[in-house]
């Protein structure tokens, strides 16, 4: 059944095929049938293209995934090789090239005794899969009640119902069922909303001590996992203070918590280093999901990796008869392993990682130039991340619905004048495909910086 409105937006194509019968992840249900997201036609490089015409910097790179970039030879000929030979094989049953090759290169490229990997089909199936398994290693350890998790306010995880139920921002929680007695939330390591008069020392311990007062309320023979993206991505690239990780994760060992690092944003080249969890913020966890970049979103994948140290507790001897009986059809899939690995040597043989880690500071400065404008309150970032938070009135310590306006206008003005912005409540965020060099960040801070002023200018 069409929607009635299909006559008053007359017949366009695509476009309307998409508001008669396309279903969009955060869809305003009241616009159903009417709303008017842009259609994109290619992509080519750092820039895509409008159905309008309209050439547009990837300011967001997709989402945080387009590390390499758009229409890349190596990764197209990758994909048609490899569906040519083996488009699909059963993961229950066998083994494939691509996914065993994979896995040996991200078990090398990962930190420490981190040696074991299992694929998915893209971030949420890999952070539920890693849940998944802690709940498995208790009950095979036999330790049946150690399954609560620990999450942080606004932290991201994905959309099925438990990586859902483990995020903690608050737009994506209203009209689902997501509370749960096993999962529960500390406060978000946020440096720029921390409480008032409190120094930044002052706020690292208590985060920490709130970790530890939540362990100790639960009770640690009942807590199973620490959940935590190494800087809050979707939550407005948050990044927390300096020893943060390290100090959590010694009150994991103490009470044999894992410590699940979700690097489905951070990982393959984010931040200079093909996983941040070691290289950027000095932790090696138990385990680390991946996604987005490891196939600079050519193709959906995502996996996680798993110590030597864990899997050895439960598998072998001492593995009781148990099967992990978790899984997908689509578990390395081989055209998308084929991608990763054909993506994996590009980031290499490019050398990715380096000129994203020079590159990162002068990004950092750039937007951090932004800071001095009226009606910014706060600019970061870490590699090739960064964040302006738009703040109207200095006096509030929440974000109001008039900043929310401003990052949306933010956001309209600078689609207007070439550049994507991802606009996540009141902030406007910026993960560009890693190959973007400093002029094309100075167009995109260019960009950004005269649309703010000519908001800021409209709001006065
Ligand atoms: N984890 C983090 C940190 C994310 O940012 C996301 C998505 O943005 C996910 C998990 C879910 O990944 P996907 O959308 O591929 O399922």
């Amino acid at each position: 059944m069409n929607i009635e409105v299909r006559h008053e937006l007359g017949d366009e194509g695509p476009k309307d095929a998409a508001r008669q019968h396309l279903i969009n992840p955060s869809e305003e249900m009241a616009k159903l049938g009417r709303s008017d997201r842009p259609l994109f036609t290619h992509a080519d490089g750092i820039y895509v293209w409008d159905d309008a015409g309209r050439k547009l910097i990837d300011g967001p790179g997709g989402m945080w995934c387009t590390q390499i970039g758009y229409a890349r030879r190596e990764i197209a000929d990758a994909i048609r090789d490899q569906a040519m030979t083996l488009s699909y094989n059963s993961p229950w049953y066998f083994v494939n090239e691509p996914a065993a090759e994979l896995a040996r290169r991200i078990a090398e490229l990962a930190p420490g005794d981190l040696n074991h990997v299992f694929f998915t089909t893209g971030g949420s199936s890999a952070v539920d899969s890693a849940l998944r398994f802690m709940q498995f290693y208790n009950n095979v350890l036999g330790r049946a009640n150690k399954k609560a998790i620990i999450c942080r306010i606004d932290g991201y995880h994905g959309s099925t119902q438990l990586t859902a139920a483990c995020s903690g921002r608050a737009w994506n929680r209203p009209n689902f069922d997501l509370a749960s007695d096993q999962i529960a939330f500390i406060s978000a390591p946020n440096t720029f909303r921390r409480p008032r008069g409190m120094s930044e020392a002052a706020f690292l311990n208590f985060l920490v001590e709130e970790f530890r007062s939540k362990v100790a309320e639960l009770g640690p023979e009942n807590v199973g996992a620490f959940l935590a993206e190494p800087l809050l991505a979707s939550g407005g690239v948050i990044v927390p203070p300096k020893g943060y990780h390290q100090r959590i994760l010694e009150i994991c060992r103490q009470h044999d918590i894992l410590y699940i690092s979700d690097e489905v944003v951070t990982a393959f080249g984010r931040c200079g280093h093909w996983f941040a969890s070691e290289d950027v913020f000095d932790i090696v966890p138990d385990i680390i999901t991946f996604a987005k970049g490891v196939t600079s979103g050519y193709l959906p994948l995502g996996g996680l990796v798993i110590s030597d140290a864990v899997l050895g507790r439960i598998s072998g001897e001492n593995a009781k008869g148990s099967f992990f009986t978790n899984g997908y059809t689509y578990s390395g899939h081989p055209v998308s392993c084929a991608a990763a690995l054909a993506n994996i040597d590009v980031i290499s043989r490019d050398r990715i990682l380096e000129h994203v880690r020079e590159t990162a500071p002068y990004f950092q400065e750039r937007i951090g130039s932004l800071r001095d404008l009226p009606l910014i309150g706060d600019t970061r970032g870490t590699g090739l991340l960064g964040c302006v938070e738009c703040v109207t009135d200095p006096s509030s310590e929440q974000a109001t619905k008039l900043d929310a306006e401003m990052a949306l206008r933010v956001d309209r003005e600078c689609y207007e004048a070439g550049l994507i912005v991802r606009p996540i409540s009141n902030m406007c965020v910026l993960s560009p495909p890693l190959i973007i060099t400093r002029e094309e960040i100075d167009t995109i801070v260019g960009i950004l910086g005269r649309s703010i002023e000519k908001v800021t200018n409209e709001l006065r």
